[in-house]
């Protein structure tokens, strides 16, 4: 499979009273078709702003894309498109779902009409072929009688139904890539696990690009190919899915699985506490974000950022410990932990 969508040395910043933010520093991955790349990370590591950042939704002048980042779809970078491209690519190429589709959708409008909607303002068909496409999607995402839902509003819907119903939105045109933002994190386990199936199966139908946005390593693991672990605005450590779940690399990466039982992953809900908190990033310190949480932490880690190193083909990580010039001995404790 190609590469659909390449991120390169991102960067995106929030201007705010207190100073700059650099919420986002430096972040590259990429997608290709019918992957699932998980990008995982507690709240304000990036992640989200790493999504709407492609999605062209980052607000100015507040928010503040800096030059030389690139998002690379079809050989276009996505960032100098102009805003009529940048429209047509979001919801054309790539549309988006969110954790609250009480949020996204309009609670005012049938769910069918926001469904014909979003189908006429990308695809050239009358609006009585959209609403039998309409149909279509809703039943190819799991609504029982589609052809009565159609009429109805978001808050007749159940939960689980509305998210299913924001998912056939954000289908109508067929897009390459689907960036699902905390998808399942409203929802109850049952329902969770129903939404991944759908996203899974719809993934495998359409043969969509997915980039999961979650905290959540229990998602991680029954859906990902690759994942992307991000901390204060970097990924610190990305792989394939087993490269991260059963050899893990990056002390933050460790200390996020730490003490859950691998057999459990795939029940476990949240992230492991660690103790301490994120560097504040209107002024990142200038070595490792992680150094004052770590418990590998030497002088190197202190004075300079450490730069991204293959562990594997398929494995990267941003650590210190990974350097060749560390010795041995250091090493070789971190290994035996
Ligand atoms: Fe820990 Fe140093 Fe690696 Fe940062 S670079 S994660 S402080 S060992
Ligand atoms: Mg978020």
């Amino acid at each position: 499979q190609e590469t659909l969508l390449k991120v390169e040395d991102l960067k995106v910043s929030f201007h705010t009273y207190a100073g700059e933010v650099q919420a986002v520093r430096g972040v590259s991955f990429d997608v290709k078709a019918g992957e699932v790349l998980a990008i995982i990370g507690e709240s304000g590591c990036g992640k989200s702003v790493t999504s709407r950042a492609i999605m062209s939704l980052v607000k100015t002048p507040q928010g503040e894309i800096k030059k030389g980042s690139k998002i690379i779809y079809e050989g276009k970078n996505v960032l100098e498109m102009s805003k009529k491209e940048q429209r047509a690519f979001r919801g054309g190429e790539c549309s988006m779902i969110f954790q609250d589709a009480l949020v996204s959708l309009n609670p005012t409008m049938k769910i069918g009409k926001q469904i014909v909607e979003n189908i006429v303002q990308h695809r050239q068909i009358s609006r009585k072929e959209a609403r039998q496409e309409a149909v279509k999607l809703l039943e190819a995402v799991g609504i029982p009688n589609p052809d009565k839902r159609i009429d109805q509003y978001p808050f007749e819907f159940s939960g689980g139904m509305r998210q299913r119903a924001m998912i056939a939105i954000a289908i109508a045109c067929d897009p390459k890539i689907l960036i699902a933002d905390e998808p399942t994190t409203a929802l109850d386990v049952t329902i969770q696990a129903q939404i991944m199936e759908l996203i899974k199966s719809l993934k495998e139908k359409l043969n969509t690009a997915v980039i999961l946005i979650t905290h959540d390593f229990g998602v991680v693991a029954g859906s990902a190919n690759k994942v992307a672990v991000m901390y204060a605005g970097q990924v610190v450590e990305s792989g394939s899915r087993e490269e991260i779940f059963y050899n893990p690399q990056h002390p933050y990466t460790l200390a996020l699985l730490g003490s859950v039982p691998k057999l459990e992953w795939k029940n476990k809900q949240l992230l492991q506490t660690i103790k301490g908190t994120p560097p504040d990033l209107i002024s990142p310190p200038k070595g490792c974000a992680f150094a004052k949480r770590c418990n590998y932490c030497m002088n190197v880690c202190l004075e300079e950022m450490p730069e991204i190193t293959d562990f594997e083909d398929d494995h990267h990580t941003r650590c210190w410990l990974h350097h060749e010039e560390v010795p041995a001995s250091v090493k070789k404790m971190f290994q035996d932990d």
